[in-house]
């Protein structure tokens, strides 16, 4: 199990607004998220003049007021001058407009990943909150539930600043020279769409973004503009094309701390997947909703945002169970899809 994680610089994290050198080249700024999942971690990463950010943190005053100190006060007086954004989600990208527009900086993303940002921070539709309620009537969620979910409506937008008009777009063979070194974007879904990871293999360098937590396992969620999607087969393949990545690989990921390890967290990562995908195909012993599933996977008390991630995790390990010809699913009469035992 985790035990052969080496935290490299061991409970040392970095302040908040400040940044501590992690690697050669690479410094760690670590920001506040008003969630139980409750910090980000960004890098940066020395680009001579200048200096290339890895995500950006939330779109909020406190974040911005520590962005403030750390442009300031630790980064040797030079700019970023490139933004990468590894993917959408508002812990990375929310800030993104607000660095914009005090630095030099260009971003760079996938193109997934700013299509999904522009589109959902955009979407204050109806539309929207009508698709969101049926999305949750499928799986099973009561209706004063579901009425929860159509008030917390699209959060994104709360939580992210404006999604920049134009961007510099992060392919499969994109490979960026920062600081006289190559680094190769290796890109991936399952978490989100076309989530980018940075991978430095002179310096045994990865930046991990969502995908390679130490402790935690990433979320990995259907969501209601694809119901039928298989992320977690994504995630799993991900997990198994590691082999080219070197054993010493320091990990740089967006939550927890840097550490040595990958290969073994992956493995972890894969059979954590597996008892998880047994469970849920025990619950399908009878005719099950998603609800079902969720209550079985995740035994605490959670907020509608937390159901929102946990229904998500369900759905995800259900419609892989129905690829694999393990469960099957009918649609009840009250509208929910029931998921039982092929
Ligand atoms: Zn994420």
């Amino acid at each position: 199990m985790t035990n052969q994680i080496d935290y490299v610089l061991g409970d040392v994290l970095p302040e908040p607004g400040t940044a501590i050198e992690v690697a050669d080249g690479v410094r760690w700024v670590r920001m506040p998220l008003p969630f139980a999942l409750n910090h980000v971690n960004l890098f940066l990463i020395d680009d001579g003049d200048g200096w290339v950010l890895v995500d950006c943190g939330l779109g909020d005053t406190v974040t911005q007021e520590l962005w403030t100190r750390v442009l300031e006060n630790h980064l040797d007086g030079r700019p970023i001058t490139q933004i990468i954004v590894t993917h959408y989600h508002p812990d990375h990208m929310g800030g993104c407009s607000w660095l914009l527009e005090r630095t030099p900086a260009q971003l760079w993303m996938t193109r997934s990943e700013w299509l999904s940002a522009r589109a959902i921070r955009l979407d204050d539709t109806e539309e929207l909150l009508d698709g969101i309620v049926a999305f949750y009537k499928r799986a099973g969620l009561g209706d004063g539930d579901v009425a929860d979910m159509r008030k917390l409506g699209n959060s994104y937008r709360r939580m992210v600043g404006p999604i920049p008009l134009t961007f510099n777009r992060l392919a499969p063979d994109t490979v960026l020279e920062i600081g006289g070194r190559r680094w190769v974007v290796v890109i991936a879904s399952g978490h989100s769409p076309e989530h980018a990871c940075l991978y430095c293999p002179e310096a045994e360098l990865m930046i991990g973004g969502d995908f390679l937590l130490p402790r935690i396992s990433p979320n990995i969620s259907v969501w209601w503009n694809e119901p039928d999607g298989n992320p977690l087969q994504d995630y799993l393949r991900f997990l198994d094309s590691l082999d080219p990545i070197a054993d010493d690989t320091l990990i740089l990921p967006s939550h927890d701390r840097p550490y040595r390890g990958v290969k073994p967290r992956a493995v972890d990562l894969s059979e954590h997947h597996d008892k998880r995908l047994d469970l849920a195909a025990q619950v399908c012993a009878v005719p099950s909703t998603a609800i079902d599933v969720m209550n079985a996977m995740f035994q605490r008390k959670m907020d509608a945002h937390q159901v929102r991630f946990a229904v998500g995790e369900s759905l995800a390990h259900l419609n892989l169970l129905i690829d694999q010809g393990r469960v099957i699913r009918h649609l009840g009469d009250d509208g929910a899809w029931r998921y039982v035992a092929a």
